[in-house]
């Protein structure tokens, strides 16, 4: 069974997203080992998203994902990786697909609801990130 880390970002958390986002995952059939709300601080947001450092958008992006709480969790399931990007829809919901997260709730491009991990080696930062082993049911 593979995981994945998922954030509810900031902008769905203020418009009460919370409980419609994580029922979406469910009905597709991952399942939550882990979940919880809190507030990343810059220096946080900045390290979680470390791999974006040199690209324009990684100050706005900081900014943003730190100026309210989000909900953090992992997902499980078998392909959970893939099944839950495919959830989201793509990064711009201009371009996501009718009914998926992201087209349905995001802003824009920067303000898109959603976080998901985007491979193996991602999810093995992004999870221990922000959950301890016992953390993780
Ligand atoms: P994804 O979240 O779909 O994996 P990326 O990893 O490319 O997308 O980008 C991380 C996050 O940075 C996006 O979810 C979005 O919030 C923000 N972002 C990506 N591209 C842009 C952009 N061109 N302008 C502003 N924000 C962006
Ligand atoms: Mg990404």
């Amino acid at each position: 069974m593979e995981k994945t880390l998922v954030i509810i970002k900031p902008d769905a958390v203020k418009k009460n997203l919370i409980g419609e986002i994580i029922s979406r995952f469910e009905k597709q059939g991952l399942r939550v080992a882990a979940l919880k709300k809190i507030k990343m601080t810059k220096d946080e947001a900045k390290g979680f998203y470390i791999v974006h450092k040199d690209r324009p958008f990684y100050d706005s992006l900081t900014d943003f994902m730190s100026e309210g709480p989000i909900v953090v969790m992992v997902l499980e399931g078998e392909d959970a990786i893939a099944r839950a990007r495919k959830i989201m829809g793509a990064t711009n919901p201009a371009q996501a697909e009718e009914g998926t997260i992201r087209r349905d709730f995001a802003e824009n491009i920067e303000r898109n609801a959603v976080h998901g991990s985007d491979s193996p080696q991602s999810a093995a930062y992004e999870i221990p990130y922000f959950f301890s082993a016992i953390e993780i049911l």
